[in-house]
């Protein structure tokens, strides 16, 4: 064996050369910070053409300068989001403390599995689980949870526990024909779906409750479709509430879908389905929830305090549900992945147990802390609970709810300056999140008259199909005319997931998720708007 070129590689990639790689590390921040000075549009255009064609494998042992030529086109042809600019969706900036910890995660790489393999970290996800769960559950006595992939992963959780509720031993034996659902609101994320097929009930098994102007569930339909799947011999496994809305920021009235499920159960003698809160996107509002909006200590104004006291009627149905999805990857500004599942009471965890005799590898595992014997995953980073414990306390609950109260204060405040132009109609109103999302239709058309015939089920479909294409148009419009140094990055959603009389709402949206963005951005929005269009 070449020994020589064998040492090169001890050297050159399994011994830590501080300098070496904080000097790397410099040369990429360089490129994040000139980066900032260019506009949030694609600065290196992509190359797919020939992605497949060379996929070179250098020969030679390089070194660590090798490894960073190999990702840095790669790396200056993503953007990081952090333009205050980019007001298009539920992804932002990933804050520097989140940095931090993913760094200190990286260095030592923790495995999640089981403790004997990374012993205080996942000392740290019980932690940051424990954190999470006293924020959302509200100091409730035994709560667990585990880091996830993703959001999805954390609602396939939820999902799980509840096809073991009304159907106990599915895991070893499978549906063996039983007919199971779930239910969520027509307003929920698509990875319901995805999870439904994935689990085997299949996605026609998994149905979406009409919602109302707010964009929550109607419960009186939710009881309704109870009804008639419990008469059809379906066994309904989970109700999956939606924690604010991808799209519009809509919550669901958890506590009141909690009452209306814990009397169909008793009513039947049928176990109650799992209620699981998909609170990926609106869980940041628990920040709120101990705001005294009587002493004011932030000097929140007149109109944020309201819409704080609304959070905090929202935040206190969490207290009742089985479990919640949160993604800190989103409204946390923390890295990827940062998705937590937490359970209010433990014991529900029985319901996902493998014995130590079905995960052999893990023989030693201890049934009181290690998730293996649980989780899906098998090997899983500690990122999460890295990234989560390092913002969490590094920005603190005060700085939390500064962030967390300036989003809801700009989407307000857009929504109302969007509300009085004529042509315009805002479509979210009642909600509160940190989304937008509205219509602008030609000057001159009348949108709130438009908005009240498709409520009434009075305007015929081809008017509404005629009015819905003047709505994208108008958007595309403003994509041409976009200035992209001044004016926002917005998106548009094809439907917002309320149909009023069976009509499919298509809006602008505008997400306020970088806490850089500030009122010139609204401004120079309306302007581009008012004056532009
Ligand atoms: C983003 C999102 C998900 C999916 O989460 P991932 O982390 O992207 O897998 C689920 N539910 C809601 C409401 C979401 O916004």
């Amino acid at each position: 064996m070449n020994q020589q070129l064998y040492d090169q590689i001890i050297r050159n990639f399994f011994t830590c050369d501080p300098h070496a790689i904080t000097e790397i590390f410099r040369e990429f921040m360089l490129a994040v910070d000139a980066e900032g000075s260019l506009p949030p549009s694609p600065h290196m255009s992509q190359n797919y053409e020939t992605a497949q064609a060379n996929p070179e494998i250098h020969v030679l042992p390089g070194n660590l300068k090798d490894a960073r030529d190999a990702v840095f086109p790669y790396f200056w042809g993503t953007d990081s989001w952090a333009s205050p600019l980019h007001l298009e969706n539920v992804k932002g900036p990933a804050n520097y403390a989140s940095l931090v910890g993913a760094l200190a995660c990286l260095l030592k790489n923790p495995n999640l599995c089981t403790d004997t393999y990374s012993q205080r970290s996942n000392e740290l996800e019980v932690k940051a689980v424990t954190a999470l769960a006293n924020l959302l559950f509200y100091h409730t006595d035994d709560p667990w949870g585990v880091f996830t992939m993703g959001g999805t992963i954390s609602n396939l959780y939820g999902a799980k526990i509840g096809i073991e509720r009304v159907l106990p031993g599915a895991m070893q034996n499978g549906l063996g024909g039983v007919r199971v659902a779930g239910l969520v609101s027509d307003a929920a994320h698509y990875s319901n779906r995805s999870i439904a097929g994935w689990l085997g009930i299949g996605t026609e098994q998994l149905h979406a409750i009409p919602t109302d102007g707010a964009l929550a569930m109607r419960l009186d339909l939710l009881a309704e479709k109870l009804e008639e799947l419990h008469s059809d011999g379906v066994r309904v496994a989970f109700v999956t509430a939606t924690f604010g809305t991808t799209d519009g920021g809509g919550i669901d009235d958890v506590a009141g879908i909690r009452r209306l499920i814990d009397d169909f159960a008793a009513r039947h003698g049928v176990p109650a389905p799992q209620l699981h809160v998909d609170a990926a996107v609106g869980w940041v509002l628990s920040f709120l929830t101990e705001y005294d909006v009587t002493q004011n200590p932030l000097d929140f104004s007149p109109q944020l305090l309201a819409l704080v006291r609304r959070a905090q009627t929202y935040t206190e149905g969490l207290r009742v549900a089985d479990s919640i999805t949160i993604d800190f990857h989103k409204m946390g500004w923390g890295h990827y992945p940062g998705s937590a599942f937490l359970v209010n009471h433990r014991p529900d965890l029985k319901y996902l147990s493998r014995t130590v005799a079905d995960t052999p590898y893990f023989c030693e595992a201890d049934a009181r802390r290690d998730p293996a014997l649980f989780t899906l995953e098998c090997s899983r980073p500690a990122l999460g609970p890295y990234t989560v414990m390092a913002s969490l306390n590094g920005i603190g609950l005060t700085g939390w709810q500064l962030l967390v109260a300036r989003a809801l204060e700009f989407s307000q405040e857009l929504k109302l300056r969007l509300e009085k132009l004529d042509y315009c109609k805002v479509l979210n109103l009642e909600t509160t999140g940190p989304s937008v999302l509205w219509w602008v239709l030609p000057k001159g058309r009348d949108a709130k008259a438009i908005h009240q015939a498709v409520l009434d089920g009075t305007l015929p479909p081809e008017r509404f199909t005629q009015y819905s294409g003047e709505i994208r148009r108008m958007f595309e419009k403003r994509e041409r005319a976009m200035d992209a140094s001044v004016d926002a990055r917005l998106s548009f959603t094809t439907s917002i997931g309320h149909h009023p009389h069976g009509v499919a709402l298509p809006a602008w949206k505008a997400v306020f998720f970088n806490p850089r963005t500030d009122r010139t951005v609204i401004d120079r929005l309306l302007y581009s708007i008012e004056e532009l269009l």
